[in-house]
């Protein structure tokens, strides 16, 4: 079990991680934020096996990978 949290302030919508996702749970939302970005954020949250490649790619560190007790188990 793997949680995984977005931050929509910081993102800038670079659609990196929709790209990378392994398992194919990332978009970007149709709503935007306070600087005019559409931010990433996860669709079937239960599909997440916690690589943490969207994480690793982001280049505005938008994205935190919780495992473990961090993930709520
Ligand atoms: S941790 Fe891996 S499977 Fe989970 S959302 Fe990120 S890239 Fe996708
Ligand atoms: S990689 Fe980071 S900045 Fe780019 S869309 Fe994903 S969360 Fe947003």
């Amino acid at each position: 079990m793997a949680r995984v949290l977005f931050d929509k302030e910081s993102c800038k919508g670079c659609k990196l991680c929709v790209t990378v996702c392994p398992k194919k749970i990332i978009a970007l939302s149709p709503e935007v934020n306070s600087h005019g970005f559409h931010p990433a954020g996860i669709t079937e949250a239960e599909k997440c096996n916690g690589c943490g490649f969207c994480f690793l790619i982001c280049p505005d560190v938008a994205i935190a990978v919780l495992r473990g007790e961090g993930a709520g188990e």
